[in-house]
C-alpha cells in the first residue's frame, strides 16, 4: 500500500513511521528544507531557534511519544526535566509547577491553600483521561471498526469522568477562587487547550494540567531533534522524506485523491494520503474538488489562535537560571494573549550561547491586511510589551540580549504554511465539537494539531497512533 503525507510535522512523520513499520511503502513530502513545522529547530546568524514549541510533554512510561520510541524502536534525543517544568508569575507571586507530585501538593497547598479538593477533582479526571489515550481510545469514531472500539477501549473506572462530560472547567473553580488562582488556571489552559477555563472542556482541561507530571523532557540540540530522529528512522527503514516539495494541488477522480503535483511540477501518486494540515491548508489543495463538508467545516469553525513571538540570542553568562521555562500574566484582570500572558523558554544553560523564545497568543485574524508601517509599528510595540515581562520573570533579560527577532501570525503563514498563521489546533471547548482525521474523500486523512486530541508534540502523536491503527484496519496488506 503506497502512502503520501504532506507535511513532516510531527504529526505527520509519526503516522507515516508507523505505516512504514507496518509494511507501507511511505513517501513525505516537505516544503521547508529540515522537519516538524511548529516543532522545528532553524539556524539563524549561528544561533539555534525553536520555530515554536519549546517544552515536550508525554515521555512518562505511557507516554505517546515513549509507545511510538518502543514500537520503533528508536530513541529520542531527551533529558528529563526534573524540577520545574515552569514558573507561572503572577504580579503577587510565582508558582512552580513542580514535576514530582508531593512537591507540587505543597506549593498549591502553600500558594492557594483552598484548592485542594480542586486538585484532588482534576488529578481523578487527568488519571482517567491519560488512561484512555494510552489504550489509544479513538475518539471521535471515524469509522466503524472505531465506533465498535470506543466502548471496550472504556473501563468501569472512566465512570467517575461521566458527571463531568460536558461541563467547562470553570464550574469545577474553587468558590474562593480569586483573581490570581483564576489567572494561574487560565494562563496554564490558554497554552495546552488553547481556551481558558470559561471555554475549556473540563475533562480535557483536567488532563493537560497535569501535564507537568506527565514526563516533560529538554530535547537535546533543540526540539526539532523530535522531527529529525523520526524523519531519520523513515529513511533509515527504506521510506522517503523529501524537502523543497511544496504540494501546490490535489488531483482527485471519482470522490478519491489520485496524486499530489508539486510547486515543482512533480507528480506523484498513491493510495493513501496524509495531509499534515488545518482544513483550511486542506481545502486550498484542494479548490473546486474539496467536499461540501469541508467547505461547510472551514466556513462555520472557529478560528485557531495566532502566536507573535519574540527569538533572542543572550550573552549566556548575563542569564544563569536553570529553571529554563516561565510564564509570566502581568494584570490579572485582564484577558491573557496579547503580551498579557507570555510564553518563555531558554535553552538549556549548558549552551554556550544561550537562545530564548517568547510567545503570546494573539488573534491571527489582527495580523491581515496591515500596511508596512502599520505592522512594523503593531511588531515592535508588542515586542517591546513582551520584553518587559521577560524582564520580569528572567532581571538582566534586556541587557543580555545581543539579537532580537519577531515572528508574527504572517511569519508563521509564511514558514509552515498555515493560512492565516493559525497555529495550535482547535481550542477544545467541548469534546462533542471534537474534529477526527476525516476529510469527506475516501482515500484522504488529516493528522496533525487540527483533530483531536489537538496541539503539542504529546497530542499530534496520539492522534498519529490513532490514525495510523485506522489506516491499517482499512487497508490490511
Ligand atoms: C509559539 C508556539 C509554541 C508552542 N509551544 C509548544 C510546546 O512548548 N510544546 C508542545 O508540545 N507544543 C507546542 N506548540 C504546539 C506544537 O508545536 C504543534 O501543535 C505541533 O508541532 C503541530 O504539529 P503538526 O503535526 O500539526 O504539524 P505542523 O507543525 O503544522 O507541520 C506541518 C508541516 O507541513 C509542511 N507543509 C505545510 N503545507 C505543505 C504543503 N502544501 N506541501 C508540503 N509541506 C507542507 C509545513 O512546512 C510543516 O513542516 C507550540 C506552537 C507554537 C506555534
Amino acid at each position: 500500500m503506497k502512502l503520501l503525507t504532506i507535511g513532516a510535522g510531527i504529526g505527520g512523520l509519526t503516522a507515516a513511521a508507523l505505516l512504514l513499520q507496518q509494511g507501507w511503502d511511505v513517501t513525505v513530502l516537505e516544503a521547508a528544507t529540515y522537519p516538524g513545522g511548529c516543532a522545528a529547530t532553524f539556524t539563524h546568524k549561528g544561533y539555534r531557534f525553536e520555530a515554536g514549541a519549546t517544552l515536550a510533554g508525554g515521555f512518562d512510561p505511557d507516554g505517546p511519544h515513549t509507545r511510538v520510541a518502543q514500537r520503533l524502536g528508536l530513541q529520542f534525543p531527551v533529558e528529563p526535566i526534573r524540577d520545574a517544568a515552569w514558573v507561572t508569575h503572577l504580579p503577587e507571586a510565582s508558582i512552580h509547577q513542580w514535576v514530582d507530585a508531593e512537591r507540587w501538593r505543597e506549593e498549591y497547598l502553600t500558594k492557594f491553600p483552598f484548592s485542594a479538593r480542586f486538585w484532588q477533582t482534576q488529578q481523578r479526571l487527568a488519571k482517567v483521561a491519560w488512561n484512555l489515550s494510552a489504550r489509544d481510545f479513538p475518539f471521535p469514531p471515524a469509522t466503524l471498526q472505531e465506533a465498535l472500539r470506543l466502548p471496550l477501549a472504556l473501563r468501569p473506572e472512566a465512570l467517575i469522568a461521566a458527571p463531568y462530560l460536558g461541563q467547562k472547567m470553570a464550574n469545577l473553580l474553587p468558590q474562593q477562587s480569586g483573581a490570581d488562582f483564576r489567572a494561574f488556571i487560565d494562563a496554564n489552559l490558554l497554552i495546552s487547550a488553547q481556551a481558558v477555563s470559561a471555554q475549556a472542556d473540563a475533562l480535557y482541561a483536567a488532563s493537560v494540567l497535569d501535564l507537568p507530571r506527565r514526563g516533560v523532557m529538554q530535547v537535546q540540540g533543540g526540539m526539532g531533534g523530535i522531527a529529525q530522529t523520526l524523519a531519520q528512522w523513515i529513511v533509515a527503514n527504506g521510506g522517503q522524506v523529501l524537502y523543497r516539495q511544496r504540494v501546490e494541488r490535489l488531483e482527485t477522480v471519482q470522490g478519491k485523491v489520485r496524486a499530489a503535483i508539486t510547486a515543482r511540477q512533480n507528480r506523484f501518486e498513491a493510495d493513501v494520503f496524509l495531509a499534515n494540515l488545518t482544513p483550511w491548508a486542506l481545502e486550498n489543495l484542494l479548490g473546486a474538488a474539496a467536499p461540501n463538508s469541508l467547505k461547510r467545516e472551514t466556513r462555520t469553525r472557529p478560528a485557531m489562535w495566532g502566536a507573535f513571538v519574540v527569538h533572542a540570542a543572550l550573552q549566556a553568562e548575563k542569564i544563569p537560571q536553570t529553571i529554563t521555562h516561565h510564564q509570566v500574566v502581568t494584570d490579572v484582570h485582564q484577558p491573557l494573549g496579547n503580551g498579557n500572558s507570555v510564553f518563555i523558554s531558554l535553552s538549556p544553560p549548558a549552551d554556550s550561547t544561550r537562545t530564548a523564545l517568547l510567545s503570546t497568543h494573539v488573534r491571527a485574524a489582527d495580523w491581515q491586511g496591515l500596511g508596512k508601517t502599520e505592522y512594523a509599528d503593531k511588531k515592535a510595540a508588542l515586542a517591546q510589551k513582551m520584553l518587559l515581562a521577560a524582564e520580569r520573570a528572567l532581571p538582566g533579560f534586556g541587557a543580555a540580549a545581543q539579537l532580537l527577532l519577531t515572528g508574527s501570525p504572517r511569519t508563521y503563514e509564511f514558514y509552515t504554511r498555515r493560512p492565516l498563521g493559525m497555529v495550535g489546533g482547535f481550542p477544545q471547548t467541548s469534546l462533542f465539537a471534537a474534529r477526527g482525521p476525516q476529510t469527506g474523500l475516501q482515500n484522504l486523512w488529516l493528522v496533525g494539531d487540527s483533530i483531536f486530541p489537538g496541539q503539542s508534540t504529546a497530542g499530534v502523536t496520539l492522534g498519529a497512533l490513532r490514525v495510523a491503527r485506522l489506516l491499517g484496519e482499512r487497508n490490511p496488506l
